[in-house]
């Protein structure tokens, strides 16, 4: 594994915006170091609070310190990415005495920021900017080139920072971006805003503030839509530009509360004055320089957003109750215990909260691919519902590593290895596959009783590997009726003669029938119909929705560093990637012959082997004569990173790997796996006469037919590529996010008593011999 070295500074870590904004960079791999003073403009509580999860992240420093005064030299040391959000946020203590809070912590902090950036060597110096800049206009949607109208002193502060920014730009070359927020909503709001208040009305209790004003209009935008636009604005934005970052739909302040009221139960009480010097009539956006050059695209819509702050405000009250419990001393015993502390095996140890719960379950006897896609997907669903607990069950080996960045517990199950189409091998000293096999299925089952999930994703097998899911699904019916289970199938699984047999002999349609409310196929049947090709019977096929490829836009922020480390100024980079490895070894060899044969035009290459390539090969690759030309590592943190850099990529055809290829838009010539099953020569066909990627037969592997190919791949225009790819289904993690969401309860419904099963000791049913 690479350690990734460069770090990304954010200020304000401890605010509402800034915590979240560390969580996603943490999620994407950054080392984040973050600062903030715990300014008094609210609760220290609430910001340590904000701060729980990354405190426990080991990627994340933080610095408590305040930017007017400390020395910015080691907080910048090492430090290629700022994101400047510290700031005295709110309108109307900015009137009046409170003016020089926002001049120190707005104006002073920005200037001494972009003077002690200066003559680094930074990637961005993304800040915060806001909506009270515009004041009232004339013309809304307001556009970036529209005239700075602030009504209020904090408005002014934020002109003054972009002017600030765009000075130290154009003088200093700071690569400065600014965004534009407006009005910013979801978990862990800051106390003073619209809709934090408002709940507190609505439970009856006073509030100071709130969104009392008659006739206004507001445009609310999701923190994670904002997290989003903030993260690309380092990526992608235009240095010295600033941008809207609006979350689209604009909307009159009666009518939120009306929402509001509708999702809370109850009307909330609201009482009605004139606008208050600082509060413009409207604030509305137009964020179209932002979808151009950032790709923005917010995608949370109020209601769906509401409800989630709401489910997330629930769960924190119920949270500090216990907290609060706890401190006189009267928690009770079995409720200390009600955590997730799955019993067996390195269960997690998280308190639950009140939002639905998910349970993921995938085999994972090959690889990391069904954990990978399970992963993304729950993220996924988590980016529309925020107040998802999701729990992976799996039996990949390095589950709790790659879960761990994405905040989501695991339950990992004694591995065992595919060997051939249904059969699989344990580890030496675990005993018998027979006892193997037993003890998945009880810690399955155990997860499920205890985790109690709202939804039960299940990848590939409808009753899981060797049946080991049957006693949990038929534990799920009991007791949670009504509870959804979702089976999700690759768009290609194998031929379709296999398949058919395979569907047949195990009764797959009767396990879809009896147990599944819904399949997710991830693909888009212009590619491949697996109701057509593998025949499936019409009431199964009418519970199929296809997702399209699983290849939403994937973050790729490390690509320039790569490209520069590994590949000359006017080079060119071939990268090729074997996901685990374990049978990769002839194409890895192949790859580094070709990557030599090319050297003098210009080509070096990044061979990553994958985890699971025997030692022994990975030994010979390194002692190779052709190794020269080319990096080998093992295994790195980013590999979608690593493909964006590439002017080649040469892949086998896995299905998570081909969904990073597309949704980089990378050139790629793909060596298909052949046995045990036909899926990867399939898939790669079929991409392939669509031109979205080339591919050998493995047969036809020689380094020469290879050099060729990485050759001609870099003929193939990107943009050209990303319009080829553009005509098949590929935002399949938000689409199948979506499928999912439908499906969950708004509100987690009371636990219902526990029924005698409880207490029984659990017998699991496996089937026995190899499938
Ligand atoms: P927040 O108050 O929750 O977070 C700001 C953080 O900055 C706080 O934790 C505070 O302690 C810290 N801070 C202030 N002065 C500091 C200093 N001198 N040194 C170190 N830390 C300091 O506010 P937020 O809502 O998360 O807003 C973040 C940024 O976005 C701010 O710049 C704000 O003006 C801007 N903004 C927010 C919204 C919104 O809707 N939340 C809208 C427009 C703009």
């Amino acid at each position: 594994m690479i350690a990734s070295t460069s770090k990304t500074l954010v200020t304000g870590c401890a605010g509402f915006l800034g915590s979240h904004l560390c969580e996603a960079l943490l999620a994407r791999g950054d080392n984040v170091i973050g600062v903030d003073c715990f300014s008094d403009y609210y609760a220290r509580s609430l910001k340590e609070a904000n701060l729980a999860g990354l405190r426990a992240a080991p990627r994340f420093t933080l610095l408590e310190a305040d930017l007017a005064e400390c020395p910015l030299e080691p907080v910048l040391d090492g430090v290629d990415t700022v994101f400047h959000l510290a700031a005295q946020p709110g309108v109307r203590l900015s009137f009046g005495t409170g003016f020089s809070a926002y001049l120190r912590d707005n104006v002073q902090v920005t200037q001494r920021l972009l003077e002690a950036v200066a003559g680094r060597d930074l990637k961005a110096f993304v800040y915060a900017s806001s909506s009270s800049v515009y004041g009232n206009q004339d013309v809304y949607p307001a556009r970036e080139d529209a005239p700075l109208r602030p009504l209020s002193p904090y408005g002014a502060t934020k002109v003054i920072t972009e002017q600030l920014a765009g000075g130290f730009w154009r003088s200093a070359g700071v690569p400065a971006v600014g965004l534009r927020y407006f009005t910013v909503y979801g978990p862990r709001q800051r106390p003073d805003m619209a809709f934090a208040t408002l709940r507190g009305q609505s439970a009856g209790r006073p509030s100071a503030g709130g969104p009392r004003r008659r006739g206004q209009v507001r445009e609310f935008t999701y923190v994670h839509d904002v997290v989003s636009a903030t993260i690309a604005a380092a990526e992608r934005g235009q240095l010295g530009a600033v941008y809207n970052g609006g979350g689209g739909v604009p909307i009159s302040l009666l009518e939120m509360i009306d929402l509001l009221g509708d999702l809370l139960g109850r009307k909330p009480k609201v009482e009605h004055e004139d606008g208050a010097p600082g509060d413009p009539r409207r604030t509305d956006a137009d964020i179209t320089r932002a979808a151009r050059d950032l790709g923005y695209r917010p995608s949370t819509s109020l209601p769906e957003g509401l409800a989630a702050q709401i489910e997330s405000a629930r769960a924190g009250d119920a949270a500090a109750r216990l907290r609060a419990r706890r401190a006189r001393g009267h928690a009770n015993r079995r409720g200390r215990r009600k955590m997730l502390g799955l019993s067996q095996d390195g269960g997690a140890t998280r308190a639950l909260g009140a939002g639905p719960r998910v349970l993921a379950y995938s085999h994972d006897g090959y690889g990391l691919g069904h954990l990978r896609r399970n992963l993304r997907i729950v993220t996924g669903l988590r980016r529309q519902r925020p107040d998802v607990q999701a729990l992976l069950v799996t039996g990949a080996k390095s589950a709790e590593r790659l879960a761990a960045p994405f905040d989501v517990d695991c339950v990992q199950l004694p591995p065992v290895t595919k060997v051939a189409n249904g059969r699989y091998v344990i580890e030496e000293r675990a005993g018998s596959f027979k006892d193997v096999l037993l003890r998945r299925s009880a810690m399955i089952a155990n997860a499920v009783r205890e985790f109690r999930p709202d939804l039960i994703l299940v990848d590939r097998y409808p009753r899981g590997m060797h049946d080991e899911l049957a006693a949990a699904l038929r534990l799920q019916a009991a007791q949670r009726p009504g509870a959804p289970a979702v089976l999700g199938l690759r768009d290609i699984l194998d031929s379709p003669a296999a398949i058919r047999q395979e569907w047949e002999v195990n009764r797959y349609s009767d396990a879809i029938r009896e147990t599944y409310a819904m399949v997710l196929c991830y693909g888009d049947p212009k590619v491949y119909d697996p109701v057509r090709e593998y025949g499936l019977p019409g009431d199964v096929a009418a519970r199929i929705r296809f997702t399209g490829y699983l290849a939403d836009d994937l973050l790729a922020a490390g690509s320039p560093e790569i490209r520069s480390r590994h590949c000359l100024a006017e080079g060119r980079l071939a990268v090729c990637t074997l996901g685990g490895g374990k049978d990769a070894a002839g194409i890895a060899v192949s790859f580094l012959s070709a990557v030599a044969s090319l050297r003098d035009r210009g080509w070096s290459g990044v061979l990553i082997t994958g985890p699971y390539m025997a030692s022994e090969d990975v030994d010979r690759l390194r002692r190779h004569e052709a190794s020269g030309s080319v990096s080998i590592l093992p295994m790195v943190d980013d590999v979608p990173s690593y493909l964006a850099a590439a002017d080649a990529a040469v892949c086998m055809g896995g299905y998570n790997t081909v969904c990073e290829l597309l949704a980089l838009a990378v050139p790629a010539v793909i060596v298909p796996r052949v046995h045990p099953r036909q899926e990867q020569r399939m898939r790669a066909e079929r991409l392939g006469a669509r031109g979205l990627v080339r591919w050998l037969e493995p047969g036809d592997l020689s380094p020469g037919v290879l050099a060729d190919s990485i050759e001609r791949l870099d003929g193939l225009p990107r943009k050209e590529l990303a319009g080829r790819i553009g005509s098949i289904e590929h935002r399949g993690i938000q689409a199948s996010a979506q499928h999912l969401a439908a499906l969950l309860p708004a509100v987690r419904s009371a636990e219902e008593p526990a029924g005698p099963w409880l207490n029984q000791p659990l017998t699991a049913r496996v089937a026995s011999g190899g499938r």
